[in-house]
Order: C-alpha cells, then structure tokens, then sequence
C-alpha cells in the first residue's frame, strides 16, 4: 500500500548523511503489537502515560491511537543530549508534570534509552511520589550503551550503539518530522 508519508531511502540533516533503518512499515506494525500487550497489562488499571518530551511526542502519540483502556497523558521535559551526538552526561529537568501520580500506575514513555542515565533519573524521581508502579516503555534500546540500570519493560525496537534520527528523534533539533528511523551512515 503505498503511504501518504515521505519516505526517502537517505536524508541529509545539519550536513550529516543518514540512511533509513526502520520503515515506517516496520514501525506500525511493533506500535500495534505494543497496543495489544499495554491493554493487555494494564486492563482495570487506569495508567498515566508520562511521555517525555521532546523526542518522544511522536511515539506517544502513535501508540496512544492502540491503547483502548481507560487511560491518562502527561509530559515531563528532560534534557542530557544538548545539540551534540553523544550525552553530556548530566540530565537537566526543563518540565516537571502536572499530574498526581499517587497510588497510580505510571508508564514512561521514552523515545531511545541510550547510556540509561535519563531512563535511571526519570523512574527514581516517579517513586518520589508513591506510584502504584512505574513502568518503562521505549521506542529503542541501544543495550550495547547501556551504562545505569533500569528495568525496561516495554521495547519497541533493539537498536546498535548508533546514532539515530527521524520519528521524533532529531539532531541539533531537526529530522524529528520524519516518519521512518534513519541511521548515521559512517561510509
Ligand atoms: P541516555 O540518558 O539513555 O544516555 O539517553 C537518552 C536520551 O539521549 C534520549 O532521550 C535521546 O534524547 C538522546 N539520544 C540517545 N541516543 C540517541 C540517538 O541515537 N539519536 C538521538 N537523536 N538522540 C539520542
């Protein structure tokens, strides 16, 4: 089925070359599959879906049009990437939520878990409060990076330790519009 969508095989974003990784095909597909196991899990439960902005928007966004049970959104706004490609290490918290996350069971939706130092902060900050439970769920995982420990429980995609663009993941702020995921191409 052809799609409405652009969908060029490479991009240039900031004078990097990029070339596609994860078709949009492939994308909606997984969102489905993830729809399924979150009504699935959390039938009854009510959760709040926290995604964490800016690279997670589109994520959230499109997995949201899956989940059919009783459910909540809010936005937390972290930043540890600043404009370069690899984390300075430090997260910044640029947007706390609105919502009382008391006694409820609480999903954080992020874009990539990457070194897991967002991921870590995000998840012991949420316990702050006394959520019923805190789940993860990612739309990529790069495990190789992996540097703190945190429990993912919903993945989307196992990625390579390589940058990765488009779907809500920009770099120095642009390609997030792109619906396919593309790969910093290194040739
Ligand atoms: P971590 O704290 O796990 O090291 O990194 C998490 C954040 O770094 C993500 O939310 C994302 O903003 C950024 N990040 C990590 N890897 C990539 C990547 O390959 N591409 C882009 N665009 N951002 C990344």
């Amino acid at each position: 089925m052809s799609s409405h969508f652009y969908q060029p095989e490479t991009v240039t974003c900031n004078g990097e070359k990029f070339k596609l990784f994860i078709t949009k095909e492939q994308i909606d597909e997984r969102m489905k599959q993830l729809g399924v196991q979150l009504n699935r899990d959390f039938e009854g439960k009510k959760p709040i879906f926290i995604g964490i902005l800016n690279g997670a928007f589109i994520f959230l966004a499109d997995i949201m049009r899956h989940v059919t049970i009783p459910c909540e959104v809010d936005f937390m706004k972290l930043s540890s990437y600043g404009d370069e490609k690899v984390s300075s290490g430090q997260v910044t918290e640029l947007k706390h939520i609105d919502a009382k996350i008391e006694d409820r069971h609480v999903i954080l939706v992020e874009d990539i878990v990457d070194t897991g130092l967002s991921m870590n902060y995000m998840v012991k900050r949420m316990h702050e409060n006394n959520p019923a439970s805190v789940s993860v769920c990612t739309l990529l995982h790069k495990k190789v990076a992996t540097k703190y420990e945190v429990q993912l429980d919903y993945v989307g995609f196992e990625i390579p330790d390589a940058f990765v663009l488009g779907y809500g993941l920009d770099y120095a702020q642009e390609g997030r519009n792109l619906s396919q995921i593309y790969v910093l191409d290194k040739a």
